[in-house]
């Protein structure tokens, strides 16, 4: 056969973690023709029962699906099973809505994906490639990074497994465990955060006759000020509900009268289509989860490992770009291979050299667009400023790209797209300063 990585011996490579990044990077490495061994914690995910109504989404936009495109999976999951979402639709107090679109110039959409299928397909797909193999079950315990040594435990036979492997990819998630054994290389930086803020899922049930219970095409936000809440919609036409709240506010709501009044006041429109019993019950059956942002590098040991997704920069939801994050890893790494051809001691050193100033940047991007989410976005000046961008974006659009969809609906990288704002910034200033000026003289022209 010949190999795609030009007939050069294909290396051994053991992925940690089987999640939506590591099982992407591995359809990435086997089209190159290596030989893959896949190491998940959990059990396969196709065997984990799905209850209805209790699916998670997530956002895919333009940065995941190039990846998508370039294993072949961007069709089933955009096209076949992608919800687009074209706008935010805003929940008001008082229960009326208004939206706002995305991409008011070409109406592009950001999709809702069910993680659990998109995972599912990815896994399914590696069974497509010889060179792939998977061990679910397994548990990474201890490493020799600078040798490639790995231990494991099966989870349900107790038993250890040592494996050695030329190359070993980290894509095991924000509290990784091949990251901590990184934490003991020299000049390794390391930062984590919390919010002070935690979700809860809750869910929209679709409606008696297995439709919708509110317009599908839109990412609903209730924005609240410190807190708020989001849906996005599912397959099966639930929807999947996310409260972001401070931990002070979930503790405080202790009872369900508490809960229903709370929700009476901030969500009034959400408590029909949620139900009163159901409602009380997700709250209280669930607890809020913490958010984490991580920010470290840089992300390889010599050439014998590499962390990449969450594991090397963990980014709090708010942008939904963890995964589209995380899936451009891969496609980049993948590019570094090709201009390397595989030379793992060039491709290394490179991604981390270059990834890291747009991994932080997508990290402070994240923490910015929860206040935008949150607060934001009910503000005239806020929508004064998108109607502007949109305006001078309609007109300008290789010049002048807003945020949004820099973020969004580009692969520009990621610091691109904050430098790009901090220069539009300046240019509105100056024109706004500008305007200033010219309006007072032109008034104390005509008063004399
Ligand atoms: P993970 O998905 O965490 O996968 C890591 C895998 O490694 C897991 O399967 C785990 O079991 C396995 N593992 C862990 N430790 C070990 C070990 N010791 N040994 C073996 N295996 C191990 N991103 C978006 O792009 N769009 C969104 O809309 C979006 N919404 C989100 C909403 C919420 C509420 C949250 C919390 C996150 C959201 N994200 C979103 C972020 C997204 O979920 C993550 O960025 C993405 O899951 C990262 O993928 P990953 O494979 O790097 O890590």
């Amino acid at each position: 056969m010949l190999l795609e990585n030009g007939g050069k011996k294909p290396l051994n490579i053991a992925v940690v973690g089987g999640g939506l990044v590591g099982s992407l990077e591995a359809l990435y490495l086997a089209r190159r023709g290596h030989n893959v061994t896949l190491f998940e914690y959990r059990e396969d995910i196709r065997k984990t029962p799905q209850i209805r109504g209790r699916s998670i989404n997530l956002a895919l936009s333009v940065r995941g699906r190039r990846a998508l495109k370039d294993v072949g999976l961007e069709d089933i999951m955009v096209k076949e099973h992608g919800i687009p979402m074209s706008a935010r639709m805003i929940h008001r107090p008082d229960g009326s809505t208004y939206s706002i679109p995305y991409d008011a110039r070409t109406n592009q959409s950001i999709y809702s994906i069910g993680r659990n299928y998109l995972n599912s397909i990815l896994l399914k797909e590696s069974e497509n490639y010889k060179n792939v193999t998977r061990n679910f079950n397994h548990k990474l315990l201890e490493t020799n990074l600078p040798n490639g040594e790995l231990t494991f435990i099966k989870t349900d036979t107790k038993e250890k497994v040592s494996v050695k492997a030329d190359l070993i990819i980290g894509a095991d998630g924000a509290f990784s465990t091949v990251r901590r054994a990184m934490l003991k290389q020299p000049l390794f930086d390391f930062s984590q955060q919390y919010i002070e803020h935690g979700y809860l899922e809750l869910c929209i049930p679709p409606s008696e006759d297995d439709t919708f219970q509110m317009p599908p095409n839109y990412l609903h936000i209730w924005p609240r000020g410190n807190f708020m809440m989001i849906a996005l919609p599912n397959q099966d036409c639930s929807w999947t509900v996310t409260l972001f709240m401070p931990f002070v506010n979930f503790r405080s709501i202790d009872s369900e009268s508490k809960l229903l009044e709370f929700f009476d006041k901030y969500f009034p429109d959400a408590v029909p289509l949620i139900g009163e019993k159901k409602l009380i019950e997700d709250y209280f059956n669930g607890s809020p989860s913490p958010l984490i942002t991580v920010k470290c590098r840089p992300y390889h040991v010599s050439d014998k490992a590499l962390i990449i997704g969450d594991a090397s920069h963990a980014v709090v939801p708010f942008y939904g770009q963890g995964m589209n994050a995380g899936f451009e890893d891969c496609t980049i790494l993948d590019q570094l291979f090709t201009k390397h051809s595989d030379n793992l001691a060039d491709i290394l050193p490179e991604f981390s050299n270059t990834r890291w100033k747009d991994a932080f940047a997508v990290c402070d991007l994240a923490m910015y667009n929860y206040i935008e989410m949150r607060d934001l976005v009910t503000r005239p000046s806020y929508r004064l400023r998108k109607a502007v961008d949109d305006m001078i974006f309609w007109f300008l659009p290789d010049l002048w790209v807003p945020l949004y969809n820099s973020v969004t609906f580009s692969t520009m990288p990621y610091s691109d797209c904050v430098n790009n704002r901090q220069w539009q910034n300046k240019v509105l200033a100056v024109s706004l300063l500008l305007f200033g000026i010219l309006t007072f003289i032109l008034f104390c022209f005509y008063r004399r």
